[in-house]
């Protein structure tokens, strides 16, 4: 199937990017195209206009700054994949990477597009949420913070509004004893995930665990947390009894569904496994030895 016509801006600032979006009654914004290509190609999307923010200098950033890593909305997975910083300092980010799709997908999509599509199997949607990150908004009114936490409403859907353009995703810089992984199920390498799990612990100086955030992919209508295994795990000393029983809260917690890849039960056994493997290497990096989780 061919996509149906339409029109294309390509706004080369930020400013022009949103008062088109305000202008124009029937559009999509256009970034890495590789979720919003094949919903043109299938018509799922029949926009009349399709603002292409390609053009748009300044927005492939991937820096510290202020206490932030903030990751400019044309910043590619593959640029995060490729980057010293992440795999010094950021390892959930840096397990992530490699696992999105294949690595065409990779060169072309942005991380910030992912976000803005807010598909619950999307992967990158969990690790901001185990980071307690922020979605970073430019819309007719000026700039707004938006909490991951209150970002994702239901599949494909979220609290951008209409008028807004993503123009960063950013989170805090690790603590002291900050540790973070992600682990994915998929079966076979490009596709989803069939579940996933990113956790991030920051020990405080006697070893015990002050904060706990572990974020869940495909096995609810969003990306979501596991809050109950977040609370059973600070204050506790790392170990294998404590995420054992982490990992079990955090599949009662998820709402897996059946489908061809498997049946819910299966998926929330996985969900638990997962959660254990990832809090073992957050742990693990939280002391400083770096672990590299293999595909
Ligand atoms: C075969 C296949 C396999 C994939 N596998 C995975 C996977 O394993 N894990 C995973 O996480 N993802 C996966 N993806 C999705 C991939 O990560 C896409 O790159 C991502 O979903 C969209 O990013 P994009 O930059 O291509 O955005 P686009 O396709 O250009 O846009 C996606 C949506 O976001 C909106 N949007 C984009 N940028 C902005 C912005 N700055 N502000 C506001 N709205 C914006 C668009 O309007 C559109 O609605 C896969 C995709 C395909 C086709």
């Amino acid at each position: 199937m061919k996509a149906a016509q339409f029109e294309t801006h390509e706004p080369d600032t930020v400013e022009e990017a949103v008062s088109l979006l305000e202008s124009l009654d029937d559009r999509a914004i256009l970034a890495g195209g590789q979720s919003m290509v094949p919903m043109l190609r299938f018509r799922l999307a029949v926009p009349e206009t399709v603002i292409d923010i390609n053009c748009i200098d300044g927005l492939d950033y991937l820096e510290e700054e202020d206490g932030w890593l903030r990751i400019g909305a044309l910043t590619r997975h593959a640029d995060v994949e490729e980057s010293a910083l992440i795999d010094e300092r950021y390892g959930s980010f840096a397990d992530t990477a490699p696992l999105v799709a294949d690595p065409q997908i990779r060169n072309r999509g942005t991380v910030a597009g992912a976000i803005a599509q807010a598909d619950p199997k999307g992967d990158w949607g969990s690790v901001v949420l185990a980071h307690e990150g922020e979605v970073v908004a430019q819309g007719p009114d000026g700039e707004r913070v938006i909490p991951a936490e209150d970002f994702f409403l239901l599949p494909y859907d979220t609290t951008l509004d209409e008028n807004e353009l993503i123009t960063e995703i950013r989170v805090p810089t690790p603590a002291p004893r900050e540790g973070s992984a992600y682990h994915k199920l998929k079966r076979k390498v490009g596709d989803y995930a069939m579940a996933g799990s990113a956790a991030r612990l920051v020990l405080d100086e006697d070893g015990r665990i002050e904060n706990a955030a572990i974020g869940l992919t495909a096995v609810d209508i969003t990306n979501v947390r596991a809050t109950d295994a977040e609370d059973h795990l600070e204050g506790e000393r790392p170990g294998s009894e404590v995420f054992k029983r982490a990992g079990e809260l955090a599949a009662e917690q998820s709402n897996p569904e059946s489908d061809e890849h498997g049946d819910a039960g299966y998926k929330e056994r996985m969900v638990n496994v997962l959660t254990q493997r990832a809090l073992g290497d957050a742990a693990e990096r939280a002391g400083l030895v770096k672990r590299r989780v293999s595909q």
